[in-house]
């Protein structure tokens, strides 16, 4: 018998995660390759939480702390508010869909910049809400195009700052003259998961725009400059009132023992952040001018990867680089996004391309 799907769910296109490596040798036949595709830290986890973990494996017989009290407390006190305004999550994706599922409805809408990150319509979508889809204007959040389309459906608006895929920032002067603009019921998510990597000095401090009072959502995560992807461990920081609701629907046990004591001892570890952010603005850097000098369109960034614009189909070259066993995301039509590696693979990463162009067939010269 046929299943019957909900028709909301059916025109969701599954989110399509960067390639694994064993995944991409095992069909190539080829080994040493490097993944340049979902903006980990190359650098690996905090040391500190290294050591941490190691203990962890003794009491995995026992559930975890659902509530998280100790990494609540310390995330509270690092970012002075109380512990009844963090929620932690199965990465900050879990949050996400806290949020879509708690406070939208069939009808409502959220407003979204395109390309964003493509959780937020898949979870808009999954609450049987419309997500409304505003225009990138030159690569950044359109605050402006995105006020105009709040309207009195708009029940949340995701800002994703920096913005993955491309790397923009939104300046703390833009986010305040679009929050006039915002009506106070409505939710206004900022999606900070880059935010450690930051170093705009104009960068908005949306911890002190939640102190005033608005219903702001900040999201931030453990998968990025903290190097613990793979425990899924992310959180929010938002009013008492907001937190209180996302615990009705928050899975008891979402989050797990190893990723809340690792987690714990990455926030302590400055040593690991400053390492990572240092990195990170060297191999930017690097990849900015390379990629400049290849003749491709490279967007300023202040995350861990860079968005480029190759002015020819990406699809080919993104194929092509798989085949010299490099990673990298293909983000439709002319577009590619790199996370920043460590030195020697944004080395391979650049030898490959130049080895991709040179030996693609050159259309000016005419035929022998
Ligand atoms: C990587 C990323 C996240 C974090 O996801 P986790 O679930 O915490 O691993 C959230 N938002 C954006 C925009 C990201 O790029």
């Amino acid at each position: 018998m046929a299943i019957r799907i909900n028709p909301n769910i059916a025109g969701i296109t599954p989110y399509s995660p960067g390639k694994p490596i064993e995944e991409l040798e095992r069909e190539l036949g080829i080994t040493g390759s490097i993944k340049l595709a979902s903006n980990e830290n190359p650098r690996g986890p905090s040391p500190r939480a290294l050591a941490v973990l190691a203990g962890t494996a003794s009491s995995l017989h026992r559930y975890p702390d659902g509530g998280g009290h100790a990494l609540r407390h310390a995330l509270a006190e690092h970012w002075k508010v109380t512990p009844e305004q963090v929620i932690l999550g199965n990465g900050s994706d879990e949050i996400i869909g806290l949020l879509t599922k708690a406070f939208l409805q069939p009808g409502d809408e959220a407003v979204i910049a395109d390309p964003s990150f493509v959780v937020y319509k898949i979870d808009v979508a999954a609450a049987h809400a419309t997500p409304v889809l505003v225009p990138l204007k030159e690569y950044r959040h359109d605050l402006a195009a995105m006020a105009k389309a709040i309207s009195s459906k708009t029940r949340m608006v995701f800002i994703c700052n920096p913005n993955n895929p491309t790397g923009t920032y939104v300046t703390a002067a833009e986010v305040s003259a679009f929050l006039r603009s915002v009506p106070p019921d409505v939710i206004v998510v900022f999606d900070e998961a880059y935010y450690e990597y930051v170093t705009a000095t104009d960068y908005p401090d949306t911890l002190a725009v939640l102190a005033s009072s608005r219903n702001v959502v900040v999201l931030r995560t453990f998968s990025k400059i903290y190097g613990l992807a793979g425990l899924r461990i992310g959180y929010g920081v938002t009013t008492g009132e907001i937190v209180g609701h996302l615990n009705r629907i928050r899975p008891p046990f979402n989050t797990n023992s190893p990723a809340q004591k690792a987690a714990l001892a990455a926030l302590e570890d400055e040593k690991h952040v400053q390492e990572s952010r240092r990195g990170n603005i060297e191999g930017r850097h690097f990849l900015m001018e390379r990629l400049r000098a290849l003749g491709f369109t490279v967007v300023p960034s202040e995350a861990n990867f860079l968005y480029f614009d190759a002015r020819k189909d990406g699809k080919p070259l993104f194929d092509a680089l798989l085949r010299h066993g490099v990673i990298v995301r293909h983000l439709g039509g002319t577009c590619l996004r790199v996370t920043i590696g460590l030195p020697h693979e944004n080395q391979r990463f650049i030898d490959a391309l130049q080895s991709v162009l040179s030996q693609e067939p050159c259309k000016e010269k005419s035929p022998p």
